[in-house]
């Protein structure tokens, strides 16, 4: 049996379904999109990845976020290394790029599924 999701088939269940019966074969899909976090206080702890940006699929986008994140932490992790920074400044520094790539894809995506797919 095959399965699909609504929301990447332009509405057409028939068709999307290869003439399965819809109610059988549509996957109901729950979209969820992350407000942006303000003024947010840099610690030993941070997130990544939809923890903190979930985003609507229809950019397809968030998991190519994710593994940047993942990669900019990495990078102000290591040059926490120098003598000179702390791994909180560090973690700072990840957060403030973080947040400048991450939250307009989460709100350009939403705004894409609304015009797209008709997404809440
Ligand atoms: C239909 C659909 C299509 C998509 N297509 C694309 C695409 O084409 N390109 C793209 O870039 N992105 C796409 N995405 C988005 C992508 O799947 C997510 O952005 C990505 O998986 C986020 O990765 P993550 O590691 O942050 O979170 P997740 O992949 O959700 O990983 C979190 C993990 O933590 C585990 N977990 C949760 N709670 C606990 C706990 N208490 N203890 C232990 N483990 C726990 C979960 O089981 C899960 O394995 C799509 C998403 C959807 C829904």
């Amino acid at each position: 049996m095959s399965f699909c999701c609504l929301p990447f088939c332009d509405g057409d269940a028939d068709e999307c379904c290869d003439g399965e019966d819809p109610e059988q074969c549509v996957l109901p899909l729950r979209i969820s999109t992350a407000a942006p976090v303000r003024d947010w206080e840099p610690s030993r702890v941070t997130l990544i990845g939809d923890a903190i940006h979930a985003m609507s699929p229809v950019l397809a986008m968030g998991a190519n976020t994710a593994m940047r994140d993942a990669s900019e932490l990495t990078r102000t992790l290591c040059e926490a290394r120098s003598p000179h920074a702390s791994l909180v400044e560090a973690v700072a520094d990840y957060q403030a790029e973080m947040a400048a790539y991450a939250f307009p894809l989460v709100a350009n995506s939403r705004e894409t599924g609304r015009t797209r797919v008709g997404q809440a």
